[in-house]
Protein backbone atom coordinates (compact mmCIF):
# COMPACT_ATOMS: atom_id res chain seq x y z
CA UNK A 1 0.00 0.00 0.00
CA UNK A 2 1.57 3.69 -0.80
CA UNK A 3 1.78 5.25 2.22
CA UNK A 4 -0.38 8.92 2.70
CA UNK A 5 0.96 11.98 2.21
CA UNK A 6 1.04 14.54 5.14
CA UNK A 7 -1.95 16.59 5.64
CA UNK A 8 -2.01 20.15 6.36
CA UNK A 9 -5.81 21.40 6.00
CA UNK A 10 -5.28 24.61 7.31
CA UNK A 11 -2.20 26.89 5.96
CA UNK A 12 -1.24 30.23 4.84
CA UNK A 13 0.90 32.69 2.10
CA UNK A 14 2.70 35.78 3.01
CA UNK A 15 0.70 38.74 2.90
CA UNK A 16 3.06 41.72 1.20
CA UNK A 17 1.86 44.49 -0.29
CA UNK A 18 4.91 45.26 -1.99
CA UNK A 19 5.27 42.29 -2.93
CA UNK A 20 2.64 39.94 -4.02
CA UNK A 21 5.12 36.68 -5.98
CA UNK A 22 6.55 34.44 -4.15
CA UNK A 23 10.41 34.69 -4.41
CA UNK A 24 11.46 31.13 -4.46
CA UNK A 25 10.60 27.52 -4.95
CA UNK A 26 11.44 26.73 -1.23
CA UNK A 27 7.85 26.20 -0.66
CA UNK A 28 7.75 23.28 -2.87
CA UNK A 29 7.22 20.62 -0.63
CA UNK A 30 5.49 17.20 -2.63
CA UNK A 31 4.92 15.72 0.55
CA UNK A 32 1.76 17.34 1.98
CA UNK A 33 -1.65 17.59 0.78
CA UNK A 34 -2.38 21.12 1.45
CA UNK A 35 -5.37 23.48 1.97
CA UNK A 36 -3.99 27.14 1.53
CA UNK A 37 -6.05 29.59 3.14
CA UNK A 38 -5.81 32.97 1.74
CA UNK A 39 -7.37 35.95 4.04
CA UNK A 40 -7.09 39.23 1.71
CA UNK A 41 -6.83 40.95 -1.52
CA UNK A 42 -2.72 40.37 -1.41
CA UNK A 43 -2.46 37.12 -0.62
CA UNK A 44 -4.89 36.18 -2.89
CA UNK A 45 -2.92 37.82 -5.49
CA UNK A 46 0.33 35.72 -4.53
CA UNK A 47 -1.79 32.28 -3.97
CA UNK A 48 -2.84 32.66 -7.85
CA UNK A 49 1.01 33.02 -8.54
CA UNK A 50 1.69 29.75 -6.12
CA UNK A 51 -0.86 27.75 -7.15
CA UNK A 52 0.51 28.18 -11.30
CA UNK A 53 4.29 27.03 -10.19
CA UNK A 54 2.75 24.47 -7.61
CA UNK A 55 0.88 22.81 -10.91
CA UNK A 56 4.40 22.60 -12.46
CA UNK A 57 6.41 21.27 -9.76
CA UNK A 58 3.83 19.51 -7.16
CA UNK A 59 2.78 16.25 -8.92
CA UNK A 60 1.84 13.74 -5.55
CA UNK A 61 -0.08 15.93 -3.48
CA UNK A 62 -2.84 18.21 -4.23
CA UNK A 63 -2.91 22.08 -2.92
CA UNK A 64 -6.10 23.57 -2.50
CA UNK A 65 -7.08 26.99 -2.67
CA UNK A 66 -8.83 29.23 -0.32
CA UNK A 67 -10.38 32.46 -0.83
CA UNK A 68 -11.32 34.37 2.20
CA UNK A 69 -11.40 37.39 4.80
CA UNK A 70 -10.09 37.08 7.61
CA UNK A 71 -11.48 38.92 10.53
CA UNK A 72 -8.06 40.59 10.84
CA UNK A 73 -8.45 42.08 7.72
CA UNK A 74 -12.23 42.93 7.35
CA UNK A 75 -11.76 46.63 8.08
CA UNK A 76 -10.29 46.87 4.56
CA UNK A 77 -13.64 45.98 2.80
CA UNK A 78 -16.74 47.99 2.39
CA UNK A 79 -19.89 47.27 1.39
CA UNK A 80 -20.22 50.84 -0.09
CA UNK A 81 -19.65 50.86 -3.75
CA UNK A 82 -16.88 53.10 -3.99
CA UNK A 83 -17.97 56.62 -4.52
CA UNK A 84 -14.97 58.70 -5.86
CA UNK A 85 -16.29 61.96 -5.68
CA UNK A 86 -16.94 61.57 -2.21
CA UNK A 87 -13.93 63.23 -0.53
CA UNK A 88 -14.55 61.91 2.93
CA UNK A 89 -15.16 58.29 1.27
CA UNK A 90 -12.36 56.63 3.22
CA UNK A 91 -12.38 58.73 6.23
CA UNK A 92 -16.18 57.46 6.66
CA UNK A 93 -15.26 53.83 6.07
CA UNK A 94 -13.11 53.31 8.67
CA UNK A 95 -14.47 55.71 11.04
CA UNK A 96 -17.52 53.14 10.89
CA UNK A 97 -16.30 49.90 11.05
CA UNK A 98 -13.64 50.47 13.19
CA UNK A 99 -14.36 51.25 17.34
CA UNK A 100 -12.35 53.71 19.75
CA UNK A 101 -12.18 55.48 22.00
CA UNK A 102 -11.96 59.58 21.79
CA UNK A 103 -8.41 59.39 23.28
CA UNK A 104 -7.59 57.14 20.16
CA UNK A 105 -9.09 59.65 17.13
CA UNK A 106 -5.76 61.28 16.23
CA UNK A 107 -4.39 57.97 16.11
CA UNK A 108 -7.10 56.38 13.62
CA UNK A 109 -6.81 59.92 12.09
CA UNK A 110 -3.01 59.27 10.80
CA UNK A 111 -3.58 55.78 10.16
CA UNK A 112 -6.79 57.08 7.64
CA UNK A 113 -4.66 59.84 5.99
CA UNK A 114 -1.15 58.04 5.83
CA UNK A 115 -1.72 53.90 6.56
CA UNK A 116 -4.63 51.94 5.57
CA UNK A 117 -5.17 52.03 2.34
CA UNK A 118 -8.29 52.62 0.44
CA UNK A 119 -11.18 50.70 1.27
CA UNK A 120 -12.03 47.76 -1.58
CA UNK A 121 -16.10 47.10 -2.62
CA UNK A 122 -16.74 43.76 -1.30
CA UNK A 123 -19.20 42.65 -3.76
CA UNK A 124 -16.05 44.29 -6.67
CA UNK A 125 -13.60 41.79 -5.16
CA UNK A 126 -16.07 38.55 -5.07
CA UNK A 127 -17.04 39.69 -8.54
CA UNK A 128 -13.49 38.79 -9.78
CA UNK A 129 -13.31 35.47 -8.34
CA UNK A 130 -13.78 32.20 -10.84
CA UNK A 131 -15.49 30.22 -7.91
CA UNK A 132 -14.96 27.09 -9.63
CA UNK A 133 -11.32 27.09 -9.40
CA UNK A 134 -12.04 27.56 -5.70
CA UNK A 135 -12.06 24.66 -3.10
CA UNK A 136 -12.27 26.04 0.79
CA UNK A 137 -14.02 29.25 1.72
CA UNK A 138 -11.29 30.59 4.11
CA UNK A 139 -10.11 31.66 6.52
CA UNK A 140 -13.35 33.39 7.73
CA UNK A 141 -13.96 33.93 11.20
CA UNK A 142 -14.60 36.20 13.67
CA UNK A 143 -12.58 37.65 16.30
CA UNK A 144 -12.95 39.47 19.58
CA UNK A 145 -9.19 39.75 21.03
CA UNK A 146 -7.81 41.02 17.72
CA UNK A 147 -6.95 44.75 17.42
CA UNK A 148 -5.58 46.53 14.61
CA UNK A 149 -1.76 47.41 14.26
CA UNK A 150 -0.01 50.54 13.93
CA UNK A 151 1.03 49.53 10.36
CA UNK A 152 -2.66 49.03 9.30
CA UNK A 153 -2.87 45.75 9.13
CA UNK A 154 -1.20 41.68 9.87
CA UNK A 155 2.15 41.60 7.18
CA UNK A 156 4.14 38.41 7.16
CA UNK A 157 7.64 39.74 6.46
CA UNK A 158 7.18 43.44 7.05
CA UNK A 159 6.11 43.60 10.97
CA UNK A 160 9.53 45.44 12.33
CA UNK A 161 9.10 48.17 14.60
CA UNK A 162 5.01 47.82 14.58
CA UNK A 163 2.76 48.26 17.47
CA UNK A 164 -0.58 47.08 18.86
CA UNK A 165 -3.19 49.56 18.92
CA UNK A 166 -6.31 49.58 21.17
CA UNK A 167 -8.47 49.79 17.87
CA UNK A 168 -10.56 47.19 17.00
CA UNK A 169 -12.68 46.59 14.19
CA UNK A 170 -16.57 46.79 15.80
CA UNK A 171 -18.38 43.30 15.68
CA UNK A 172 -21.08 44.26 13.66
CA UNK A 173 -18.86 44.60 10.20
CA UNK A 174 -16.71 41.20 11.45
CA UNK A 175 -20.45 39.79 11.50
CA UNK A 176 -21.27 41.11 8.20
CA UNK A 177 -18.48 40.05 6.37
CA UNK A 178 -18.60 36.52 8.28
CA UNK A 179 -21.98 36.24 7.04
CA UNK A 180 -21.18 37.40 3.35
CA UNK A 181 -18.24 34.85 3.32
CA UNK A 182 -20.66 32.38 4.46
CA UNK A 183 -22.99 32.81 1.53
CA UNK A 184 -20.73 32.47 -0.75
CA UNK A 185 -20.08 29.05 0.07
CA UNK A 186 -23.35 27.94 0.21
CA UNK A 187 -24.09 29.72 -3.38
CA UNK A 188 -21.22 27.72 -4.46
CA UNK A 189 -20.87 24.33 -2.41
CA UNK A 190 -17.74 25.00 -1.10
CA UNK A 191 -16.41 24.00 2.26
CA UNK A 192 -15.21 26.45 4.63
CA UNK A 193 -12.20 26.91 7.28
CA UNK A 194 -13.57 28.90 10.46
CA UNK A 195 -11.53 31.16 12.56
CA UNK A 196 -12.61 31.83 16.39
CA UNK A 197 -11.60 33.74 18.74
CA UNK A 198 -13.86 34.29 22.00
CA UNK A 199 -16.92 34.30 19.78
CA UNK A 200 -18.20 30.46 19.89
CA UNK A 201 -21.39 31.18 20.19
CA UNK A 202 -22.27 33.43 17.72
CA UNK A 203 -20.01 31.88 15.16
CA UNK A 204 -21.69 28.69 15.52
CA UNK A 205 -25.11 30.35 15.40
CA UNK A 206 -24.45 32.30 12.38
CA UNK A 207 -23.02 29.39 10.66
CA UNK A 208 -25.94 27.09 11.84
CA UNK A 209 -28.62 29.61 9.82
CA UNK A 210 -26.68 29.55 6.72
CA UNK A 211 -25.03 26.41 6.23
CA UNK A 212 -27.17 24.02 7.87
CA UNK A 213 -29.87 23.63 5.03
CA UNK A 214 -26.69 23.17 2.31
CA UNK A 215 -25.35 19.96 3.38
CA UNK A 216 -22.51 20.06 0.28
CA UNK A 217 -20.84 22.10 2.14
CA UNK A 218 -18.40 20.84 5.12
CA UNK A 219 -17.28 22.74 8.37
CA UNK A 220 -13.59 22.93 9.21
CA UNK A 221 -12.70 24.70 12.44
CA UNK A 222 -9.66 25.38 12.63
CA UNK A 223 -7.25 25.82 15.51
CA UNK A 224 -10.19 25.15 17.99
CA UNK A 225 -10.02 26.66 21.38
CA UNK A 226 -14.00 26.40 22.71
CA UNK A 227 -15.02 23.77 25.17
CA UNK A 228 -15.35 20.16 24.22
CA UNK A 229 -19.01 20.34 25.66
CA UNK A 230 -20.07 22.85 23.02
CA UNK A 231 -18.08 20.76 20.51
CA UNK A 232 -20.27 17.89 20.75
CA UNK A 233 -23.64 19.41 21.85
CA UNK A 234 -23.34 21.91 19.43
CA UNK A 235 -21.55 21.73 16.09
CA UNK A 236 -21.36 17.70 15.94
CA UNK A 237 -24.92 17.21 17.07
CA UNK A 238 -25.99 19.93 14.98
CA UNK A 239 -23.93 18.95 11.37
CA UNK A 240 -23.17 15.66 12.22
CA UNK A 241 -19.55 14.09 12.16
CA UNK A 242 -20.15 13.74 8.52
CA UNK A 243 -19.91 17.12 8.11
CA UNK A 244 -17.97 18.76 10.74
CA UNK A 245 -14.16 18.45 10.91
CA UNK A 246 -11.41 19.73 13.25
CA UNK A 247 -8.19 20.88 11.83
CA UNK A 248 -5.42 20.39 14.63
CA UNK A 249 -2.31 22.22 15.02
CA UNK A 250 0.75 21.07 17.68
CA UNK A 251 1.00 25.22 18.49
CA UNK A 252 -2.75 25.70 19.81
CA UNK A 253 -4.14 22.29 20.31
CA UNK A 254 -0.99 20.74 21.69
CA UNK A 255 0.92 23.58 23.38
CA UNK A 256 3.54 22.85 25.68
CA UNK A 257 3.09 18.91 24.75
CA UNK A 258 -0.51 18.57 26.85
CA UNK A 259 -3.52 18.86 24.85
CA UNK A 260 -6.86 21.57 25.34
CA UNK A 261 -9.21 18.79 24.29
CA UNK A 262 -9.31 15.13 24.98
CA UNK A 263 -9.25 13.73 21.25
CA UNK A 264 -10.59 10.37 22.27
CA UNK A 265 -13.78 12.14 23.15
CA UNK A 266 -14.34 13.35 19.05
CA UNK A 267 -15.26 11.25 16.30
CA UNK A 268 -11.90 10.40 15.03
CA UNK A 269 -13.67 10.94 11.51
CA UNK A 270 -13.38 14.37 11.92
CA UNK A 271 -9.73 15.24 12.89
CA UNK A 272 -7.65 16.91 10.13
CA UNK A 273 -3.91 18.04 10.43
CA UNK A 274 -2.42 21.59 10.32
CA UNK A 275 0.38 23.99 10.50
CA UNK A 276 -1.54 27.34 10.03
CA UNK A 277 2.07 27.94 9.01
CA UNK A 278 2.61 30.65 6.05
CA UNK A 279 4.69 27.93 3.74
CA UNK A 280 6.20 30.85 1.53
CA UNK A 281 8.31 32.28 4.89
CA UNK A 282 11.83 32.02 4.53
CA UNK A 283 12.24 30.39 7.98
CA UNK A 284 9.27 28.28 7.48
CA UNK A 285 11.29 25.66 5.74
CA UNK A 286 10.03 22.25 4.29
CA UNK A 287 11.72 20.47 7.23
CA UNK A 288 9.90 22.79 9.82
CA UNK A 289 6.48 22.02 8.39
CA UNK A 290 7.35 18.12 8.55
CA UNK A 291 7.89 18.58 11.82
CA UNK A 292 5.09 20.21 12.84
CA UNK A 293 2.66 17.48 11.11
CA UNK A 294 4.70 14.95 12.31
CA UNK A 295 4.69 15.73 16.16
CA UNK A 296 0.61 16.20 15.77
CA UNK A 297 0.76 13.08 14.25
CA UNK A 298 2.38 11.81 17.12
CA UNK A 299 0.38 13.52 19.74
CA UNK A 300 -2.80 12.42 17.91
CA UNK A 301 -1.65 8.78 17.61
CA UNK A 302 -1.21 8.89 21.65
CA UNK A 303 -4.18 10.10 22.52
CA UNK A 304 -6.64 8.40 19.91
CA UNK A 305 -4.38 5.21 20.95
CA UNK A 306 -3.41 4.19 17.92
CA UNK A 307 -1.17 1.70 16.92
CA UNK A 308 1.58 3.73 15.19
CA UNK A 309 2.03 6.97 13.19
CA UNK A 310 1.24 5.50 10.13
CA UNK A 311 -2.10 4.37 11.21
CA UNK A 312 -3.07 7.93 12.15
CA UNK A 313 -1.69 9.29 9.07
CA UNK A 314 -3.62 7.11 6.92
CA UNK A 315 -6.62 8.30 8.70
CA UNK A 316 -6.42 11.49 9.18
CA UNK A 317 -5.83 11.62 5.07
CA UNK A 318 -8.88 9.80 4.71
CA UNK A 319 -10.70 12.29 6.98
CA UNK A 320 -9.50 15.13 4.96
CA UNK A 321 -10.92 13.69 1.41
CA UNK A 322 -14.15 12.78 3.18
CA UNK A 323 -14.13 16.63 4.03
CA UNK A 324 -13.10 17.78 0.50
CA UNK A 325 -15.56 14.91 -0.77
CA UNK A 326 -12.86 13.21 -2.79
CA UNK A 327 -13.97 9.67 -3.21
CA UNK A 328 -10.89 7.35 -2.71
ZN1 LIG B 1 -5.01 30.55 9.87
Amino acid sequence: MIEAPLVDAHCHIITDPYNKIPTNNDFINDNITRGIMSNNCYDWERLQKYLIQANINITKTKQFAGFGIHPWYSHLFTFKPIDSSDTHFKFNHYKEVITFKDSDLPLLKNLIDSIFPDPIYIEDYINNIDFSKIDIIGEIGLDKSFTIPSNGFYQTSRDDNVTRTRLRVSMNHQLKIFERMLQLATTHNINVSLHDVNCHLKLFDLSKSILLDNSNVNICLHSYTGSIEFLLTQWIKTFTSNRLYLSVSEYINFKNGSSNLNFKQIPSRCILTETDYVIDYPENKNELMNQSLNNTLTHLTNQLGLNSINDTTQLIYNNFNNFMHINQ
